[in-house]
């Protein structure tokens, strides 16, 4: 019964998502509808990135990286509800995840990191999806790029699959490659599993930064990034 109603909230999730997202949704619903009786061996991690006093990348007007990653890693978590997925949540509010009792800014930021880490290599078959954004110094950039674990194929394949859903269905005219990881990104660089970073977009240019305040197209990136992941996760 509750695989009837997970594909019955699955197939209205997509008739609604038509207006929500346009373009490529009947191909979806076959292509979802087809994978109804979800038996998913992976557990996502969904890792909403920064949070707390780490506010991550700032943008001009103010808005934080972190409160556009939870938004965003929220509204994944309401597809991987609906579609019956199981992940573990980062965060789902405005925290940092690190331990207790720690004084300094340096040990939380350490004791963060590292707990996100342990949680990824401590749930058995995780695959760890972290959700960013990006910034830089000149504003003209913009654009959803994906990270993934250098040197590992499936991170690398996860990778496509989310930047192919993202490009096709939001961002046609998107040439960002993905790219392998260097030790910069400590959790996709250490990760003994299947581990990717979207930069979802650019916080230092205007346009995008709109786009990425504003609800509705918080919700077009969020199915997308799922989609990509759902094609993954039916595939392994
Ligand atoms: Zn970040």
């Amino acid at each position: 019964m509750k695989k009837i109603i997970c594909l019955l909230s699955a197939v209205t999730l997509l008739f609604s998502g038509i207006f929500l997202v346009g373009k490529s949704t009947q191909e979806t619903i076959s292509e979802i509808t087809s994978h109804s009786v979800l038996q998913l061996k992976n557990t996502v991690i969904l890792d909403a990135g920064h949070g707390g006093e780490d506010g991550g990348a700032v943008a001009a007007d103010g808005t934080m990286e972190k409160d556009l990653n939870l938004a965003i890693s929220n509204a994944i978590a309401g597809y991987f509800e609906l579609f019956g997925i199981p992940y573990i949540p980062v965060r789902t509010t405005d925290i940092s995840v690190c331990d207790e009792g720690l004084t300094s800014i340096k040990e939380r930021k350490r004791s963060d990191i590292l707990n996100r880490y342990a949680l990824v290599n401590d749930t058995p078959d995780a695959v760890l999806l972290s959700i960013h954004q990006n910034m830089f110094s000149e504003p003209k950039y913009y654009g959803t790029q994906v990270f993934y674990a250098g040197g590992d194929p499936t991170s690398e394949n996860l990778a496509s699959t989310i930047r192919e859903a993202v490009l096709t269905g939001l961002q046609p005219e998107n040439t960002r490659a993905i790219k392998p990881s260097t030790d910069s990104i400590y959790l996709l660089y250490h990760a003994k599993t299947t581990s990717v970073l979207v930069e979802c977009g650019f916080l230092s240019n205007e346009n995008e930064l709109q786009k990425l305040k504003d609800e509705a197209y918080e919700s077009q990136i969020s199915y997308f990034i799922f989609k990509g992941m759902l094609q993954y996760l039916t595939t392994q």
